[in-house]
């Protein structure tokens, strides 16, 4: 209190530049008293910055310092208190962060610190100070926010490097796994779920769930959504053709934002609240998008889109080079000619189908074809016009037999095909047709017909000695009754029964 002697205080007064040096001080000092039985407490001293700061009456507090402790948040009186009271007993400076309400109705954070000293009475009394420490705490928040942020970064960064090591090292044939392995990771990572992948038709009208991945206790989708035509979704389609055009991001942040229609009513159904879908490319080319549901409501990160992104061009990459290596594939094992498959293809296949058919006494039947007299065709419409005569060929054994039977270019026009699962009556009666159909085959070039017929040696499983029959001895029957159909006169067939003209 300054004293009231003398006509002013004087810079010398003790109590006068005590007060004038707290009021220098951006918190408020005090000097708290508690009597010996904790019934009554007040401060002996305190700033008159508690106005100001906390919105309290200095001279109400020298009474009573009640109204400082209503100002503490109430989930933190409680270790308020109990802090005072481990202060008192072990006479230990006390130093505590709380959040108090501040005079303009909120609550901030403040750090008081003040040393007790115990009276003769029993009473205990603490000098300390009490400043606001929001600004520090704003600033904790904000860095570890920034921690976390960029340890959520590495952690993304690690696995996407985890996952394209993955898709590095995929050996052929292990493309789904890996793919089902990845929707996993970033499913769990993110958060979401359900992830999936799409395929969109070449026309972009149809869309084929091809792989999903759904979190704990979160129904699978996929079985339902093979092969969906979208037609009738037209917002949906309009998005589609925003990604395929636009490379564009499908972002949704709550369903009740897409018009009311089928696709709402489906997305409804599924019980999705929120989803992102991101186009993925192969050769530059959209072929399908890759997606996140959520089913709950959710605060998606501002990058979210940025994210997806990089996942779904991982997709894009591995996707490429899944389809580079079929191609290849297929390229190593069809003859570019006729697209049939070729002899590199024929030969294990044999193999596998004799020693099937050999182990479970099923039927098997190698039929061989040869052109009739191709070397004078090539002579009279040129080797292209021969050409396009093989691809008739070639079209006409498609259409003559099962999607079962093997169908191959053996060598220049000789073709064969492998029977499984019919005897030789129907094997004859299938290659019968065969001829018949050459025989009667437009061979169509720019402006004349070919007249075209083949000769065809068959050989049955049956005919052969050894167990379990080989591809070799049951080609070489084949060729040999090929060879006597030739002498025969061509356009004829022989097999076990012999020459068969139809
Ligand atoms: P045969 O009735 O005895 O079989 O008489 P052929 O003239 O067909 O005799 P051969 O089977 O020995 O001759 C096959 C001919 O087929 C020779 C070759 O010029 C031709 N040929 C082989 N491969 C191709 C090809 O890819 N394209 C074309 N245009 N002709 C081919
Ligand atoms: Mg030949
Ligand atoms: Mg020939």
């Amino acid at each position: 209190m300054i004293k009231e002697i003398g006509l002013r205080p004087h810079y010398t007064d003790s109590d006068y530049f005590f007060k004038k040096l707290a009021l220098g001080i951006p918190g408020v000092l005090f000097t708290y008293w508690k009597s010996a039985d904790a019934k009554a407490h007040k401060y002996l001293f305190v700033s008159d910055q508690v106005s100001d700061i906390l919105g309290l009456d200095p001279d109400i507090l020298r009474e009573n310092a009640d109204s400082m402790f209503l100002t503490v948040h109430p989930e933190q009186i409680q270790g308020v208190e109990a802090s005072i009271e481990e202060s008192a007993t072990a006479l230990k400076s006390w130093w505590y962060q709380a959040r108090m309400k501040v005079r303009a109705g909120h609550y901030e954070w403040f750090e008081a610190q003040a040393t007790p000293e115990r009276q003769a009475d029993g009473s205990m009394v603490w000098y300390g100070q009490l400043h606001n420490i929001q600004h520090y705490k704003d600033l904790e928040c904000t860095l570890r926010a920034r921690e976390a942020e960029s340890s959520f970064q590495a952690d993304f960064q690690k696995l996407i490097a985890k996952l394209s090591t993955q898709f590095i090292n995929l050996s052929f044939g292990t493309i789904d796994q890996c793919i089902n392995e990845l929707l996993k990771a970033i499913g769990g990572f993110f958060g979401v779920d359900r992830a999936y992948l799409y395929e969109f038709s070449q026309d972009h009208r149809v869309m084929d769930n091809t792989h999903e991945w759904c979190s704990e206790g979160v129904p699978a989708l996929i079985d339902s959504q093979r092969n969906v035509p979208t037609d009738d979704f037209d917002w949906w389609q309009c998005k589609i053709d925003e990604m395929v055009s636009g490379n564009r991001v499908i972002f949704v942040e709550e369903i009740e934002q897409i018009p009311a229609g089928p696709e709402r009513t489906m997305l409804e159904e599924q019980g999705v609240c929120s989803m992102f879908c991101v186009p993925v490319r192969v050769r530059g080319v959209v072929t399908g998008f890759f997606g996140v549901d959520s089913i709950r409501k959710r605060i998606w990160r501002e990058d979210q889109a940025d994210l997806l992104i990089i996942v779904s061009s991982l997709l894009s990459g591995a996707l490429e080079r899944h389809r580079l290596e079929r191609e290849l594939l297929n390229q190593s094992i069809r003859d570019p000619l006729t697209k049939l498959h070729n002899r590199r293809y024929l030969m294990p296949r044999l193999h596998e189908m004799l020693s099937r058919a050999s182990r479970y006494e099923e039927h098997f039947t190698l039929a061989m074809f040869d052109l009739d007299r191709f070397k004078h065709i090539n002579d009279s419409v040129g080797h292209l016009g021969g050409d396009a005569c093989l691809r008739s060929f070639a079209e006409v054994l498609l259409e003559q037999t099962r999607e079962a039977d093997v169908v191959a270019r053996f060598g220049g026009e000789e073709f064969v095909v492998a029977f499984s699962g019919i005897d030789a009556t129907g094997v004859r009666r299938i290659v019968s047709r065969i001829l018949c159909a050459v025989r009667n085959h437009d061979f169509d070039l720019e402006d004349h017909t070919v007249p075209l017929t083949v000769s065809a040696g068959i050989a049955d499983i049956g005919e052969l000695d050894e167990f379990p029959a080989s591809p070799d001895p049951l080609i070489r029957l084949a060729d040999d009754r090929l060879y006597a159909a030739k002498q025969a006169g061509r356009d004829c067939l022989v097999d076990a029964l012999g020459v068969s003209r139809i």
